[in-house]
This record gives structure tokens, sequence and C-alpha cells, in this order.
């Protein structure tokens, strides 16, 4: 079932999403050689109750932190523990948080320290996939000009989009219906509407798409062993068209 937001519930999300841009923010600028990932789940946890929120990545079909953290060859779910961050790690944080009954989710991928030039490249590629399938979750357009509006930019720049994971609407409960596939046929699935809310996150591999999930059942990794890359946004479809309910506001980024 999908539900279209009212102008006070969307009030309410943006809320919910700027609380998580400046937690996101933080998590961001505290990423560097050294650290743990538990040392990030804390700083996730402490950032976002002080806003007035609810970590509610925790316990989420048993999820037993307050954020993904997945490092290098890592995809998505990462469990945050005693890894510590090397420098040239790519490092995927992805944070979600309820304010008032509403949720926002969102992430990206954080250079710790000196990344080479082709990490730094992934980074860049998925982060502009993100953008352009944002462009695109506007009234009259579909949820596959979405999807191939990310998968176009990411495969015409040689990497590619894991397939089993997607973005999802989202408003009370962090995954609603529709999924939003990172890729697609121009045209084609639900038409986008005002009101609707939307997680868009490609995950993009540098490798072969495939993937394969760890013995702690959470962990998602590649299945070449070699790195992938992830951006997230909330997004509110309005009349005029995308607002990123999520973006990192100027002052804190
Ligand atoms: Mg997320
Ligand atoms: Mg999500």
């Amino acid at each position: 079932m999908i539900t279209l937001k009212r102008p006070e519930e969307l009030a309410l999300m943006r809320e919910a999403g700027r609380r998580l841009a400046e937690v996101l923010a933080v998590l961001a600028a505290a990423v560097r050689p050294g650290i743990t990932t538990a040392d990030l789940d804390r700083v996730a946890n402490r950032e976002i109750r002080r806003r007035e929120s609810f970590p509610g990545f925790l316990g989420y079909d048993g999820f037993p932190k307050h954020l993904c953290v997945s490092v290098q060859e890592e995809v998505v779910h990462g469990i945050p523990g005693r890894r510590p961050l090397r420098d040239g790690d790519l490092v995927s944080l992805d944070c979600g948080l309820i304010y008032k009954g509403w949720w926002a989710d969102a992430g990206l991928t954080v250079a710790c320290g000196d990344v080479d030039a082709e990490g730094q490249r992934l980074i860049q590629v998925t982060r502009e996939a993100l953008r352009v399938g944002i462009e695109e979750a506007r009234p009259g357009r579909r949820l596959g000009d979405i999807g191939a509006a990310v998968q176009r930019h990411v495969e015409e720049n040689g990497f590619s989009i894991v397939r089993g994971y997607t973005g999802h609407g989202i408003g009370r409960d962090m995954h609603e219906d529709p999924e939003v596939p990172n890729f697609g046929t121009p045209g084609k699935g639900l038409e986008i509407r005002p009101g609707l809310c939307l997680a868009i996150e490609p995950i993009v591999n540098e490798g072969t798409p495939a993937t394969r999930v760890q013995p702690d059942q959470w962990t998602v990794v590649t299945a070449d062993g070699r790195r992938s890359c992830y951006f997230e946004h909330t997004v509110a479809v309005t009349a005029e068209g995308p607002e990123v309910l999520t973006a990192v506001p100027v002052a804190a980024g």
C-alpha cells in the first residue's frame, strides 16, 4: 500500500530529515584512521537522542546497533564492532531515526584518510547517481525513470549496480511501499505523485554486482572482494519537484 503524505505529515518528516542530516554530518566528520566502527555507533546513538529522536535501526528486524557501517568490500548492513578504520578505507554510514513517529533514512560513503583515485571516483559516481535519481522524483515521471537514470550513470562510468537491495517508500515505517530499484526502464512502473516520500539509495560496486551475506546474517559483502559505495537521501515529491529532506544544512556541512 502506498501512502501519500499530507502537508502536516511532511512537515514532521522534514524535521526528522533535518535532524538526521545533522547526525550524519557529525558522523562523517568523526571518520578517521584508528577510530572503530563501534565508536561511530556510540556517536550515532548520542547524536540522535540529543535531537529528541529514537535510533530506529536498534532492534529493527533484530539489528543490534544504531548505525550500519560498511567498510571497503562490505556493501550494506555492516554491524559496528571492534574493527578500526584504516587510512584509505571507504566507509559507508547508513543511519535512520524516528522523530515524533516519522522516519528519516539516509547515508553516505566517506573517504577515511587518503583514498586512491579509483576509490574517489567510485564515491563521486555514486554521489552523482543519487543526484540524477532524485532529479527524476517529480510528478509525471515513473519509478522506472529513477532506476534507469541511476543505472545509466553508474554503468556509463564502468561500475555496477547491486540489484538485491533497493530504495523504498518511507514515512511511519522505514520500509514502506513502493520498492525503488536502482535499475529500470524509462516510463515504466508506478507514477510519481506529490506526497510520495522515497528513500533513494544507489549501491554501487567497483567490480561485479554479485554479493553475499556474511555468517553474522547481516553484513553484505561483494562476491569479488572489491569495494562498494552507497549514498542515500529521504526525498519528498512536491508539485514543484523533489525536496531532499536529509540534505546537510550549509552551516553544518
Ligand atoms: Mg538507510
Ligand atoms: Mg533505506
